[in-house]
C-alpha cells in the first residue's frame, strides 16, 4: 500500500457505521501520506451519519472505471457485494472481519477477531505510522460503537478498548458522538418503531421475534426508507426472545435482517439462503418471496436456537 499513489477505496452496498468510519479514517490517513485517494460507495450513507467528518468526500456511483494503483475493499465477505463494478482486474487489499470471508484479495487481511473492521484500521493506520487526527478518531470510534452494538456484542476485547483508549486520546468527546448517534433521530424513526413493535409477533415459544415492513408503514409513519437502523435489535430486550427476524418488503423483493443472542447461530441461517453476516447480526434478500420461504426463514432459525442449547 506504501507504494501505491492512486488508491481507490469501496465498502459494502447499504453502509453502516463501520464501512463508513473504516473508509472515511483511512481515507485520511492515505491522504497524510501524500496519496491520491477517491472513495467510492454504490449507496449513500444514512441521514443517520451525516454528522461524520469529511462524509461529503464519498463518491456514490455503481462503476469504477478511472485507473488507480490499489482498490482498499473494507467490511466485505465477497467483492460483490460492493456492487460496484470493474473492480475485479485490479490490485485489490481485502480488508474484512466477517466469518466466510472468501479472499477474493490480491492481498487478503481477513481478522475475525476484531470487533469492527476500524479495529483493523485503526493498527494499520499505526501501522503507517500516521498520528491519529479529531475526524480520524471521531470516524473509528463511531464505527466501534455502532458496530459492537454500544459495545454489547461478541468479538470486544482488550484490545477494542486498548483502541478505543487511544482513540480518546485523540481528543474525542465520546458523550457527543453517542448524542449524535443515538438521541439525534426523526420523529419518522421514532414513530416506525412503534408501529413495528406493535405488530410485532412471537414464534418458537417466544424465542422468535417477527418484525415485517412495508413501504405504506413507511408513508404512514412519514419515515425515510433508510431511517430504520436499530430497530432490528429492540425485541432481543425480552428475556425469552432469543432471535429477531426483520422483514422489510421493498418492491418485489424482502430484505431480511437477522438478530440473535449468544451462542445463536444466525449466519448459518443467512448464508443457506445466500447472505452472510456475523452469528449475532446477519442478513439476506429474498428475491422472490413466498410465505413459504418467509416459513423457511423461521424455522431455520428455530434450528439454530435449538442447536444452541444443546
Ligand atoms: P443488516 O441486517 O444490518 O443489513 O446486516 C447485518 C450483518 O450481515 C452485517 O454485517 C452485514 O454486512 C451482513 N449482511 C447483510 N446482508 C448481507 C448479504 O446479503 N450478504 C452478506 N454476505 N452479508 C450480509
Ligand atoms: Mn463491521
Amino acid at each position: 500500500m506504501l507504494d501505491a499513489r492512486n488508491v481507490l477505496l469501496t465498502s459494502h452496498a447499504r453502509p453502516d457505521g463501520d464501512s463508513l468510519g473504516s473508509q472515511l479514517a483511512l481515507a485520511a490517513a492515505l491522504r497524510r501520506l501524500g496519496k491520491q485517494v477517491r472513495i467510492i460507495n454504490i449507496d449513500p450513507a444514512p441521514a443517520l451519519y451525516a454528522f461524520l467528518p469529511d462524509l461529503e468526500i464519498i463518491e456514490i456511483a455503481d462503476s469504477a472505471t478511472d485507473p488507480c494503483d490499489a482498490v482498499v475493499v473494507l467490511e466485505c465477505s465477497s467483492l460483490d457485494r460492493t456492487g460496484v463494478s470493474g473492480l475485479e482486474e485490479r490490485m485489490i487489499i481485502n480488508i474484512d472481519h466477517h466469518a466466510g470471508n472468501v479472499m477474493y484479495g490480491s492481498l487478503n487481511w481477513f481478522d475475525e477477531t476484531a470487533c469492527a473492521c476500524a479495529e483493523q484500521v485503526s493498527d494499520l493506520i499505526d501501522a503507517l505510522g500516521v498520528e491519529l487526527t479529531e475526524a480520524m478518531a471521531t470516524h473509528l470510534y463511531v464505527a466501534i460503537l455502532t458496530d459492537t452494538g454500544s459495545f454489547r456484542h461478541a468479538n470486544i476485547t482488550a484490545r477494542t478498548f486498548e483502541i478505543c483508549r487511544r482513540i480518546a486520546t485523540a481528543g474525542i468527546d465520546p458523550a457527543r458522538i453517542a448524542a449524535e448517534v443515538y438521541t439525534n433521530g426523526s420523529l419518522g424513526h421514532v414513530r416506525l418503531t412503534g408501529m413495528l413493535l406493535d405488530r410485532m409477533q412471537l414464534e418458537y415459544d417466544r424465542r422468535i421475534a417477527v418484525l415485517r415492513l412495508h413501504d405504506t408503514m413507511l408513508a404512514e409513519a412519514e419515515c425515510a426508507a433508510d431511517d430504520i437502523e436499530g430497530i432490528v435489535n429492540l425485541p432481543l430486550a425480552v428475556r425469552d426472545v432469543r432471535a429477531v427476524v426483520f422483514f422489510k418488503h421493498t418492491g418485489t423483493e424482502v430484505r431480511v435482517s437477522v438478530r440473535s443472542k449468544a451462542a445463536v447461530d444466525v449466519r448459518q441461517v443467512a448464508v443457506s439462503f445466500g447472505g452472510g453476516g456475523h452469528r449475532n447480526a446477519a442478513g439476506f434478500t429474498i428475491e422472490h418471496p413466498t410465505a413459504e420461504t418467509t416459513r423457511q426463514v423461521i424455522t431455520r432459525i428455530a434450528t439454530a436456537i435449538a442447536n444452541s442449547e444443546q
